[in-house]
């Protein structure tokens, strides 16, 4: 089944404790579409770059499986810079720069070729650019999953809350759970974000795993335990892509295949923090995926008899 992603393309500076890099291709869009087409090609999406963006990674898109007929290119733009450093612990970060540059009046366009799209995958950006590519759409996806940050939460809760009412999916980590939601125990944070609209709810919690709540029902997956973690930047994106993209291409959206979908979006994710930018996802063959699901499974298969 098709997926169309919409997100942020942007250039990132990142400072962590094993290194530094002061230009790479980010973005929410870039982790997301090279995540999903490991399940389903191509990945049509929606995104804008200004006219400093370079054609070798346009062609490192389109090489990964990227549709890039929504991709506007402003040509008197620049492409939107973030800059953050994580802290020792690696699982929280300081945003040092956000310049949204041509973002700020993104504008989305859906290309006619993008009408018939299944799936609709809303990363990280603007929650009004989000709802725009909802509802230019011709006919409502079957499933709409989204991904926002705090800086949202901040800068725009009106129109988050608007957005938040129109999809299936959410997907954020537990700091933002708790700041959408003002509770601190997670269990109560998911009652009332599943209540602003989405029925389904992704809790991340980094090293830790990630909690899928839908209803009543609940399901942890722990991450995998690695030996180094390079740089963290992305990893939710790439967990978000993956999970979309299982679940296109399986065209399942039941709440048993949402937990192979998480293990195959940890597993996703696992490499991601490998390396600076999406490149070690470019690069990632099936077999290694494979793998990765395999140790995940031996992970976490246990049988304790319950008299
Ligand atoms: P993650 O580590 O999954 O939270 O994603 C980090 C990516 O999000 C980076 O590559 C940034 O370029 C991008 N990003 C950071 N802030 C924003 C924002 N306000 N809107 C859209 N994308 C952002």
């Amino acid at each position: 089944m098709s997926l169309l992603v919409v997100g942020s393309t942007a250039f990132d500076a990142i400072e962590t404790p094993f290194g530094k890099i002061e230009k790479v291709l980010g973005g929410s869009a870039p982790f997301i579409c090279l995540a999903a087409a490991k399940f389903t090609k191509p990945v049509r999406l929606v995104s804008v770059v200004g006219a400093d963006f370079p054609e070798s990674d346009l062609a490192m898109l389109a090489d990964g499986g990227v549709d890039l007929a929504g991709l506007q290119k402003i040509a008197d733009g620049k492409t939107m810079f973030w800059s953050g450093k994580y802290h020792t612990d690696m699982n929280s970060r300081d945003t040092l720069v956000t310049e949204l540059n041509v973002l700020a009046d993104f504008d989305p366009t859906i290309p006619e070729s993008y009408n018939d799209t299944d799936y609709l995958m809303l990363g990280n950006l603007s929650p009004t650019v989000q709802r725009q590519v909802l509802e230019r759409l011709p006919k409502r996806p079957k499933l709409v999953v989204m991904d926002t940050m705090n800086f949202w939460m901040s800068h725009t809760p009106a129109e988050l809350a608007v957005t938040l009412k129109l999809i299936d999916v959410l997907c954020i980590n537990d700091s933002e759970a708790r700041e959408l939601s003002g509770e601190y125990s997670l269990r109560k944070a998911a009652r009332k974000i599943m209540e602003m609209g989405p029925k389904t709810l992704i809790i991340k919690k980094g090293e830790h795993g990630a909690l899928l709540f839908q209803g009543e029902q609940l399901f942890f997956a722990p991450a995998l335990l690695l030996e180094d973690v390079f740089d963290p930047t992305g990893a939710g994106d790439t967990f978000a892509g993956g999970f979309a993209g299982y679940l296109a291409a399986t065209d399942d959206i039941s709440f048993e295949n949402m937990k192979r979908a998480i293990i195959y979006g940890s597993a996703l994710a696992s490499f991601s923090v490998e390396e600076f930018g999406p490149q070690r996802l470019h690069r990632l063959t099936e077999e290694e995926l494979n793998s990765r699901v395999q140790t995940f499974v031996d992970l976490v298969q246990y049988q304790v008899p319950v008299s």
